[in-house]
């Protein structure tokens, strides 16, 4: 399976959707629909899932969404295995 580069060009805060798992959109363009003291609160634009930004402070367990580093889109990290060979894995 091809795994493709997400598209987060010209995104400020691109995160991937915890939800769907396939959903990736801007955290600095969600319509936020709820805003509390400790937290905001928006529907993904990707699957409609109504996520808060409490997986980020701590509230929940349930995350919402992931933070896409733009250098490291996939989230893969580089290791080494038992042998010394160098390994990637999505973390
Ligand atoms: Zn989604």
């Amino acid at each position: 399976m091809q795994r493709t580069r997400p598209d987060i060009t010209g995104m400020t805060q691109p995160v991937r959707c915890l939800r769907c798992h396939r959903g990736v959109y801007d955290l600095g363009k969600v319509e936020v629909t709820a805003r509390y003291t400790d937290c905001s609160m928006w529907k993904t634009p990707c699957c409609g899932s109504v996520v808060d930004d409490r997986g980020e402070t701590g509230w929940t367990s349930r995350k919402g969404y992931e933070r896409i580093d733009p250098d490291n889109p996939y989230g893969w990290r580089e290791d080494v295995d038992m042998y010394g060979r160098a390994v990637v894995w999505r973390g």
